[in-house]
């Protein structure tokens, strides 16, 4: 590729950065110490030993100062998806892997559906006439808010077209805000809405979706201060908080329908494939959108009128907001909607025994401006993943599974890049993958958050006692105290346990979804969380983070220990250290959710999908039991244990439906996939079905969700019987 020229001009750029002096000199993390008895789950007392020499080696490699320099170069200039600088950079990832020792560097092309925009404007025309700026302030003290590449305000898959139609208010954009509209004589048809983002996270594509069933012209979503900014806290530059001028870019693409490149629904978009035409794309929006600041927003709200809104609709800017119909405005939008190239970048480690099993670790490279947190610092986290791989490899030190790493394109316009790969890869990764750890960003503050399907949840808490947290207790520590704290926010006598610690309710919202909505392959999300009023807009940068988010870079570096330390442990472990008791205990909590709900216990038979998960809860203990039996024994031979380890491997494809849930076939995993909000929805085509008061699918759900846990309690039968044969 004529590109590769210029490609051996860049090697310094990004590679350069990767000075020798650069061995972590942060608090040296304690080798994890275990003693002989004791042994990391899935390893034998000896191989336990070996990890743990294996991890030290790791853990001594990412650094502070180098996860900073990665940032620095990372986050310099704008670089959404599509854009000439994010292309740049994925061949800058790729030479950097190279360097770094990485194999088989691989860059993939998929041609999607791209959105920019040619024109966006905003201006009221009565009561009073105001024109949006639609851009966001400069501050001196952070030079990267004057970059004259920065681009003012738009929203991606919006449609194009233009407008002036009286503009009315209508709180978060749900269906129960426009129902509250109508009861007070207000049709939102024709007209405009301004919705707010909010708090909790509820994704602007349903908000969108919801206002053209409503038949909206269109919709204007702004940043309430309330949300993101002064009454949350100090605003930027001097706190982590949203200013006035700030701007929450986003698409709006419906991928909660069916996730990728629109043009290719559940096929991979890779050159010369077949795409359908955008007017038939289930995921495309037929509504216009702009985001917008609440500098923007707030002479809209002070001069709308209408009726008072509710209390609950009250936000953080001094006036009285009301539902609207005083006031007109005049909307332009025209996007380029056109296709062009995306780059999911893809290295690999490969395995020294089992090269057919894979342990991937991906984080998306796109972002809408700089991507200070989202998602540049999981990139520099990944860069120092990939260091302190390519450093073991040197010291002749190579997993016994193949870790596969992949920097992904499209992230915010559709999950695309990871959605596109999964399935242009998907029967091998079916067989091959043991599991996806996905990491977006990875630090916005010090709060530690995994969420994951329960069978993994024992060994990453597990793993948390192996690392310092920088606060100086030990990682697990401070997650317990984090997640004690959050809870007693919401009740004063709250206790926590270890099993409560790793979210097992996976909503959608990044790469995971791919590969464990449609592949049914276990996924990981790892991320340090704090205050952060930035999202999407130019101020998410360098300075941000380096300020308010991780300054001195010590939680990117604790993020490149534990996400590489996780990855190791999947790719050496002898038994695959998946616990099916703890699964069967999360699944059980998801069936008592859905039985609770209004009419369910009445209409559908719960009693034998409630047995057959005490049966998995038994079969998992016993499976516990015969693994931990297996690796103590005297004479174990790891490669005796494959039989047992491809079955653990199957466990999570059993709970596939080949139909998908009713209405959306592409989300095929029975127990997980998400609401259009991208909230969490377990046991989706049942809970739907019950929610919507269909008592007949709900009962043909609830077949299907006991004959797969059925299936997998003889599986998990099977895998104990390998393992007894150890003896
Ligand atoms: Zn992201």
């Amino acid at each position: 590729m004529k590109k590769q020229a210029r490609f051996v001009l860049l090697i310094p750029l990004l590679g350069a950065l990767a000075s020798a002096q650069s061995k972590s000199n942060s608090k040296p993390q304690t080798p994890s110490a275990v003693n002989p008895e004791q042994r990391i789950t899935g390893f034998t007392a000896a191989n336990s030993a070996k990890q743990i020499e294996i991890e030290t080696k790791f853990k001594a490699v990412p650094s502070p100062e180098q996860a900073q320099k990665w940032h620095r170069r990372l986050t310099a200039e704008p670089h959404p998806s599509g854009s000439e600088r994010n292309n740049l950079l994925a061949r800058e990832i790729a030479d950097t892997w190279k360097m770094q020792g990485m194999e088989d560097v691989v860059i993939h092309e998929y041609d999607v559906l791209q959105s920019t925009p040619r024109e966006v404007s905003l201006e009221m025309i009565s009561p009073k006439s105001y024109r949006a700026q639609l851009r966001e302030e400069a501050y001196a003290v952070d030079p990267d808010t004057k970059n004259p590449r920065v681009k003012s305000a738009y929203t991606s898959m919006s449609a194009s077209g233009e407008v002036t139609a009286p503009i009315v208010y209508a709180f978060s954009g749900n269906p129960e805000d426009y129902e509250l509209l109508r009861k007070n004589g207000i049709d939102v048809r024709g007209k405009v809405v301004l919705v707010r983002y909010s708090n909790p996270y509820s994704y602007r594509g349903f908000k969108a979706l919801t206002a053209q069933r409503l038949g909206a012209a269109a919709i204007i979503i702004y940043s309430d201060p309330q949300e993101d900014g002064y009454q949350r806290g100090k605003v930027f530059p001097d706190g982590p908080w949203g200013p006035e001028s700030h701007i929450q870019r986003g698409a709006i693409t419906y991928d909660f329908i069916v996730p990728g490149d629109p043009l290719t629904p559940g096929w991979a978009s890779v050159p010369g494939a077949k795409q359908i035409p955008i007017a038939e794309a289930e995921s495309m929006p037929k509504i216009m959108a702009m985001p917008l600041s609440w500098h923007d927003a707030k002479p809209l709200l002070e001069n709308m009128g209408g009726p008072i809104a509710p209390k609950k609709w009250q936000g953080g800017l001094p006036i009285k907001y009301r539902m609207g119909g005083n006031a007109t405005v005049h909307v332009k939008i025209d996007m380029d909607n056109s296709v062009k190239p995306n780059y999911v970048v893809e290295a690999r480690v490969r395995g020294a025994e089992l090269p057919d099993e894979w342990v991937v670790l991906g984080n998306h490279r796109d972002a809408w401006e700089f991507g200070g947190v989202d998602p540049s610092s999981g990139t520099a986290s990944m860069l120092e993943v990939t260091r302190a791989l390519g450093e073991l490899g040197k010291q002749g030190i190579r997993p016994r599974r193949t870790i596969v790493v992949c920097s992904w394109d499209g992230e915010e316009v559709g999950l695309t890049g990871s959605t596109e790969w999964g399935e242009q890869f998907g029967d091998e990764l079916k067989k091959k993958m043991v599991a996806y750890v996905n990491v977006d960003s990875s630090t916005s503050g010090p709060d530690f958050e995994v969420t994951a399907v329960a069978s993994l949840s024992p060994m990453l808490v597990e793993l948390s006692k192996s690392l310092n947290d920088p606060s100086g207790k030990t990682l697990y520590e401070a997650w317990k105290a984090t997640a004690l704290g959050k809870r007693r926010e919401k009740s004063k006598q709250a206790a926590i346990s270890d099993a409560d610690l790793v979210d097992t309710q996976i909503g959608s919202g990044s790469d995971h979804t791919v590969f464990l909505n449609h592949l049914g392959r276990p996924t990981v999300g790892l991320t340090f969380d704090g205050p952060y009023g930035v999202y999407h807009s130019m101020y998410d940068d360098h300075f941000w983070v380096s300020h308010f988010g991780d300054p001195g870079f010590k939680y990117h570096t604790l993020m490149a220990q534990y996400w590489g330390v996780l990855g190791l442990r999947l790719a050496n472990a002898d038994v695959l250290p998946f616990d099916f008791e703890s699964y069967a205990r999360s699944l059980r909590k998801f069936v008592m959710e859905v039985e609770a709900k209004k009419g369910a216990a009445a209409h559908v038979e719960f009693k034998p999908l409630l047995a057959a998960v005490d049966r998995f809860e038994v079969e998992g203990r016993q499976l516990n039991v015969a693994a931990d039996r297996a690796l103590k024994a005297s004479d174990v031979v790891p490669g005796k244990l494959q039989n047992a380890n491809a079955g653990i491997m199957q466990v999570e494809s059993n709970w596939l439906n080949p139909d998908g849930i009713p209405g959306r076939p592409w989300f095929k995993h029975a127990l997980y996939a998400a609401r259009y909000t991208y909230a969490h929805l377990e046991l989706p085509g049942l809970t739907e079905a019950v929610e919507k008061a269909d008592w007949t699918t709900a009962r043909q759900q609830a077949r299907i969700l006991q004959d797969a846990v059925e299936k997998n309690n003889l599986l998990l039968r099977q895998v104990r019987a390998e393992l007894q044969k150890q003896k």
